[in-house]
């Protein structure tokens, strides 16, 4: 599949992207110049408005009512239990429901304090501020003490073993406390001898802390191994909530991906038939995966549970385990690279959260004894920490805005910085509404922090906004190098396993870091070699699957984007219709901005 990141984190050497996919940059067509970028807007502009914000986290206590449902022996609704659930709008469903309202709506988070956005200047141009400078300088690295931070999102199947695995990694972590496992086996009614773990719930029962209202950021948890403080994104494994997936890798470093190793269940899981794989009724580890590559994630762990399934009661047997193991890898391996994730780069192991073999200590079980292969907590510390890119003009998506808090006052946002830093006192710029506030104080988990730099998540109390002034997709930046705010745009897709060509007047739902939006295609400016980038057809009709274009995309509101050269987590557009994950891509111009 042409890729199109352009591995520069260090996992792959750009020869061999150039062996394995040519080059990286295909050859754009002759492009309408725009006097100096600057916004024109074009007869057919719909209207304005902030980024249309994706549903908060529905409450754990439906999460509890799944897993206690599973522990009954009821088939829980698939997917359910995170997120949010069937009956709350999905972030495509709302941002389509904005599509009806947007007419004549003005940007609910403007207001007569807005101030203008200064003349574009270029990032070249900025340099660090000597108070930033010095907040660096005192915390050199980490803070003292601190490991690198790593973003960790697992991803898989709905079912798959996620939960129950993470969940008894924390815990075996020391992230999750004896106690609380306590509790929550009494909780469950459990007698010991139940079919029914309590380490699913560990996860659920953050989710729940968050419906409450306790300050924890976007994560669902933190962890510590011996070398990363590792933050975990979810990333739920049913077709309505990979838009929740979408957003959680794209802010993550690294991804594990759970599959399960029942008999049966990796089948079920990888299935592209009947109706492909895509959001129509196959599992969701071929969508996670393609979606992860294309979000910009180049490291990834497979990690294949379940294996105690295989003999019924218990191992099956160190042959039939290992038979087993080998039998997902040699399927999976050729997809994960088609995908770009290559062979020899990927992280492979088996583990349980049922059993705990193979988390942080070597198996216990002696059917395992033939893996001399990494544990899960060997792989997260073999991955590469965050990216700082600490000299860039700041930039912060809110990923989630938190609930009033006295510390934080309020209006809090929580994301991860995408570049530059910020110390309390620093002005920032709220886009799209253009409001200049001040950052009245940093947390990290509730821990005060002087400093926030780029890869760190953070919670940010800003100083003079009210309730309802900032949204989930707004984009805290520099006030004087302000975040685009993006009305048309050319981007460079691959599209994924769709029945529907893309045409021109197609519409679609445009998802950016953790915004959504909807757009429409407005042009197919070209189709592309998908191996070599090269213009393949001027102006096509229409883009079938696995193909790669160049489209303008119109948004219906306008969204913080820019272009993927400058800023990747900024850069990144998935195009989803109809619940399907469409097509992928960066954004190569900014044609209509502000
Ligand atoms: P998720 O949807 O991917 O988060 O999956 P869960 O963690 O909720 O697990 C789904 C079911 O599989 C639960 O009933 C778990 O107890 C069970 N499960 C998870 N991991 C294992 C494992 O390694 N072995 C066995 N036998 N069952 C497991």
């Amino acid at each position: 599949m042409y890729d199109l990141d352009d591995f520069d984190d260090g996992y792959y050497d750009e020869e061999e992207y150039y062996e394995d996919y040519g080059p990286p940059k295909p050859k754009a067509p002759p492009q309408k110049p725009k006097a100096g970028g600057a916004k024109a807007p074009g007869p057919s502009s719909m209207g304005k408005g902030v980024c249309q914000a994706a549903p908060k986290s529905a409450g754990g206590a439906r999460g509890r009512a799944v897993k206690a449902e599973k522990a009954r022996g009821f088939p829980a609704a698939p997917g359910a239990g995170r997120g949010f659930g069937f009956t709350s709008p999905s972030p495509d469903e709302e941002a389509l429901s904005a599509r009806k309202d947007s007419a004549g709506a003005g940007p609910a988070s403007a207001s007569a304090a807005a101030s203008a956005a200064p003349a574009r200047r270029p990032l070249s141009e900025y340099d660090l501020e000597a108070e930033l400078v010095e907040a660096c300088f005192r915390e050199p690295g980490e803070a003292p003490g601190s490991l690198p931070a790593l973003s960790l999102v697992v991803l898989g199947h709905v079912d798959a073993g996620k939960s129950t695995l993470m969940g008894r990694l924390l815990s075996e972590t020391g992230a999750v406390g004896k106690e609380r496992i306590h509790r929550l086996q009494r909780d469950m009614g459990g007698d010991g001898g139940a079919e029914e773990t309590p380490w699913a719930w560990v996860l659920d029962e953050r989710t729940e802390e968050r419906s409450r209202g306790v300050t924890v950021d976007v994560a669902s948890a933190r962890f510590s191994t011996s070398r990363r403080s590792v933050r975990v994104l979810d990333a739920p494994g049913h077709r309505d909530f990979v838009p929740n997936a979408i957003a959680g890798a794209s802010q993550a470093d690294a991804a594990l991906l759970v599959v399960d190793g029942a008999i049966g269940g990796f089948e079920k899981g990888f299935s592209a038939a009947p109706g492909g794989s895509l959001g129509r009724g196959g599992g969701q580890t071929r969508e996670h995966v393609q979606l992860a590559r294309c979000l910009g994630i180049s490291q990834l762990a497979v990690c294949v549970t379940k294996l105690d399934t295989l003999g019924g009661a218990g191992y099956p047997g160190a042959e039939a385990a290992q038979e087993r193991f080998e039998a997902v890898r040699q399927q999976l391996e050729p997809f994960l690279s088609k995908a770009g994730f290559r062979p020899g780069t990927v992280q492979w192991l088996p583990a349980s959260g049922r059993t705990g073999d193979n988390l942080v200590c070597r198996p216990a079980a002696p059917e395992l004894a033939w893996f001399q292969g990494p544990t899960v907590a060997d792989a997260v510390d073999a991955f590469k920490a965050s990216d700082r890119r600490v000299e860039m003009p700041f930039r912060m998506p809110v990923a989630e805005v938190l609930p009033k808090s006295r510390d934080l006052g309020a209006t809090p946002a929580a994301g991860r910085l995408e570049a530059g830093a910020v110390v309390a006192g620093t002005e920032v710029r709220v886009a799209p509404s253009g409001r200049v506030v001040k950052v009245k104080k940093l947390q990290s988990q509730g821990d005060p922090r002087e400093l926030a730099r780029a890869g760190d998540a953070v919670e940010i109390g800003l100083l003079g906004l009210e309730e309802g002034e900032l949204r989930q997709g707004d984009v805290l930046c520099h006030p004087s190098f302000p975040v685009p705010v993006v009305q048309r745009l050319e981007a460079r897709v691959v599209t994924l396993d769709i029945m529907v060509p893309l045409l021109r007047g197609s519409e679609v739902v445009v998802h950016a870091h953790v915004a959504a939006v909807a757009g429409q295609v407005t042009e197919i400016r070209a189709r592309l070699d998908p191996k070599t980038g090269a213009v393949q057809k001027e102006r096509p009709r229409c883009v079938t699957r696995h193909q790669a274009a160049l489209l303008v995309l119109e948004l219906e509101r306008p969204l913080c984007l820019e272009k993927y050269s400058d800023y990747k987590g900024l850069g990144r557009v998935t195009l989803r219709d109809g619940g399907h994950t469409v097509a992928v891509g960066t954004v190569t111009e900014l044609l209509e901005y502000e």
